[in-house]
């Protein structure tokens, strides 16, 4: 165990157990010895890649979509363009190049970044340089400052990396799943004696089995809702594109990767990216109790071909040929079912009563 499992370890002799959501929290945001804390966690040298480090033609063709939605409203003044946990920055990078064929878009718009990692924040900022004409801010979390003009939200493997509680159905009902210590003082999981009272799953879900598992994500609904009430109340329009499922069944997700890799998730917290699985229909679900008009999800290989990515490819291979077998590359890894193709998947987020918005 590393110096941040004893120190859960103590924590759970001083307290008790504690959720998959508190070790979740504590794992990846531990200013000292979280995984963000201490991570670049994005790249070849990183522990996994996302898809606008795969291509440019990712964040291009989000900001053209943001642009284009911007336009289907009726080009509002004072648009805002926020950005869920940018990483390295090259999403925002990419749309805002792609989205300066708008000059009036480009001149207006006030970008926002919310991350928690200040070593990211840093290389966003030297990233975003470039963009001298456009201002940024940061902020740590979406707040009230960012219900007040038309929102255009971007968030690519963001929801992922919040955490989730997880619930194990037993003969007594939904017992939440707890992180616990066995006789060795290592951490393990356990399931907590008492069913979770009140705990019901939506009746689009299948009738529970013994031992299924049923997973939830307080902080993503809840920030969800946020969003949703901005952009029914300013216009705006949110994209969110994750790896996750759609519905029905249940099951666990939670996973740690290392180095490109699958790791273990209790055995040295910190020192892996943990993540699970989107639940587009609890996100759909909220969003339209806040008045919002869920669109998707769609695949990401459908969005993006629809987007049409395959031309913008065979642009860029033409302007660089040395790169043309990189720059294909690229765009299969996103396209490819068996790779990012599919389970990936993006999800709009629009005021209601708007025509359809770009590839949905
Ligand atoms: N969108 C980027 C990075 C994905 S990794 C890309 O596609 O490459 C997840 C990002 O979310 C990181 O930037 C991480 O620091 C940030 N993050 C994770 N949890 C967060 C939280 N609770 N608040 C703010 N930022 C968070």
């Amino acid at each position: 165990m590393n110096a941040l499992g004893e120190r859960i370890a103590r924590l759970i002799a001083a307290q008790g157990p504690i959720s998959v959501a508190q070790f979740m929290t504590i794992a990846l945001h531990d200013p000292q010895a979280g995984y963000y804390a201490t991570h670049d966690p994005i790249g070849a040298g990183g522990d996994f890649i996302t898809a606008p480090e795969v291509s440019q033609t990712f964040g291009e063709l989000l900001g053209l979509w943001c642009v284009e939605c911007w336009r289907q409203q009726g080009s509002p003044p004072n648009p805002l363009l926020v950005e869920l946990g940018p990483g390295r920055g090259t999403l925002m990078a990419d749309a805002l190049r792609a989205a300066s064929v708008d000059r009036e878009f480009i001149d207006n718009v006030d970008v926002v970044l919310i991350e928690a990692s200040p070593a990211l924040r840093a290389i966003q900022a030297e990233m975003l340089k470039p963009f001298v004409a456009v201002p940024v801010r940061w902020l740590d979390r979406f707040d009230e400052t960012l219900e007040k003009q038309p929102l255009f939200l971007l968030a690519n493997e963001f929801f992922d990396a919040l955490p989730i509680r997880q619930y194990i159905f037993t003969p007594t009902g939904w017992c939440e799943r707890m992180v616990t210590l066995d006789d060795n003082d290592a951490l393990v999981f356990a399931t907590a004696p008492f069913a979770q009272p009140g705990l019901h799953t939506p009746t689009s879900r299948k009738t529970p089995r013994i031992g299924d598992i049923y997973e939830i994500c307080l902080p993503g609904t809840a920030l969800m809702e946020e969003i949703a009430f901005a952009i029914a109340r300013n216009g705006g329009a949110a994209l969110i594109v994750d790896y996750g499922y759609d519905q029905s069944g249940f099951g666990e997700t939670l996973q740690a990767v290392a180095g490109h890799r699958f790791a273990t998730i209790l055995e040295r917290p910190g020192e892996a990216d943990i993540s699970a699985h989107v639940d587009f229909s609890a996100l759909c679900t909220v969003a339209r109790q806040a008045g919002c008009d869920p669109r998707g999800p769609v695949a990401q290989n459908a969005f993006l071909a629809e987007l049409g990515i395959a031309p913008r490819a065979a642009k860029l291979a033409g302007q660089n040929p040395s790169a043309k077998k990189a720059i294909y590359e690229g765009v299969l890894r996103l396209l490819d079912p068996a790779q990012m193709g599919t389970l990936f998947k993006a999800l709009a987020i629009m005021p209601p009563h708007l025509p359809t918005p770009p590839a949905f």
